[in-house]
């Protein structure tokens, strides 16, 4: 319930504009976002890299409603990309598909992820489409399918262990070579497409995490479950898994400790960095992840 109201939350631009003028939440904001600017993103990269994480980086935005903003968005992204590559930055970039206009014209959202799949593989980098709420699954899928037709190897998606229809996805990916982020899902989504209980969704997630450590090139497992890390290290091991082989990847401002614990013990470790303005819907799922942040949000909300 507490996650459907805050889904709803999420995409409400009154409620938006009231947090991005209330300076009180802006602390919040800075835990879970590197900045308002790709200096500020790059900043940030350049911290983590020094300390030997990867990176995946993020121009915070999502369901575009014209033609302008998606072009923006994948301009934005070309400009990173550039910068990135200037810096030697071992970084990616993660998009999502409705910031690059996939609700408006699926040829025009094609074009614009071939077009940043083609920069991003001259500096070597990888493209992650993250995955969003339930309805534009099957599209994402097909746009890895299609970028991979014609080429682009370079471009992989997020599967959520939460939809039920993830362990197919993984294997018809998992088929064609994408790379794969796992992760546990965060959208409220119906039940009768995704698991509702939490003991749920970890066993798919940890099901699926064994199917792609027996199967896939390079598997990156985005979680910051200390479990579910125990259990991957564990079963990797059984099965003579190389540590480079696979990765785990954790956002920006969670579970620091548990960050450098796994880098210090020679784990490779990919930290997704968001930036950019247009952080309102990005922070508000990290508040819907965990209840004590909420409280400390809806707080600063009201007094400010
Ligand atoms: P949980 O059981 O939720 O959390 C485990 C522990 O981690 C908690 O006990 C707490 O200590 C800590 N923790 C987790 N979240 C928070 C938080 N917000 N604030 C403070 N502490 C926290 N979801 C998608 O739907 N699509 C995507 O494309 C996507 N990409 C992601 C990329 C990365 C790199 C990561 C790490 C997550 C991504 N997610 C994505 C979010 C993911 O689906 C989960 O919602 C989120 O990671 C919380 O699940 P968990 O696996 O960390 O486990």
């Amino acid at each position: 319930m507490l996650r459907w109201l805050l889904s709803r939350a999420a995409g409400d631009p009154r409620l938006a504009e009231l947090a991005a003028t209330s300076p009180l939440v802006r602390p919040l904001v800075d835990r879970f976002v590197a900045g308002d600017t790709l200096e500020d993103g790059l900043r940030a990269a350049t911290e983590l890299a020094a300390v030997g994480a990867t990176l995946t980086l993020d121009h915070v935005g999502e369901y575009v409603t014209d033609e302008q903003d998606a072009d923006a968005a994948a301009g934005a992204y070309r400009d990173l990309l550039a910068r990135s590559a200037e810096e030697q930055l071992p970084a990616g970039i993660s998009v999502k598909p409705t910031q690059l206009g996939l609700l408006l014209d699926r040829p025009g959202c094609k074009a614009r992820v071939a077009d940043l799949a083609a920069r991003a593989a001259e500096a070597d980098a990888h493209v992650t489409l993250d995955m969003e709420d339930h309805t534009v699954t099957e599209a994402t899928v097909r746009l890895v399918e299609q970028a991979h037709a014609d080429g682009a190897t370079n471009v992989g998606c997020a599967l959520q262990s939460a939809l039920h229809r993830t362990p197919e996805d993984v294997r018809r990916l998992t088929r064609l070579g994408a790379g794969i982020r796992l992760c546990k899902g965060a959208y409220a989504e119906p039940a009768h497409v995704a698991w509702q209980r939490r003991v749920e969704v970890d066993r798919a997630y940890l099901e699926a995490a064994r199917y792609l450590l027996r199967e896939a090139t390079y598997p990156r497992f985005a979680t910051h479950d200390h479990r579910l890390v125990a259990a991957i290290k564990r079963e990797a091991a059984v099965l003579g898994r190389a540590r480079d082989s696979y990765e785990f990847q954790m956002l920006y401002g969670v579970r620091d400790d548990l960050q450098r614990t796994l880098v210090g013990d020679g784990y490779r470790l990919c930290v997704y960095v968001p930036y950019g303005t247009e952080w309102f819907p990005y922070v508000v799922r990290r508040l819907a992840e965990r209840p004590a942040n909420l409280a400390f949000f809806l707080r600063a909300l009201t007094s400010g």
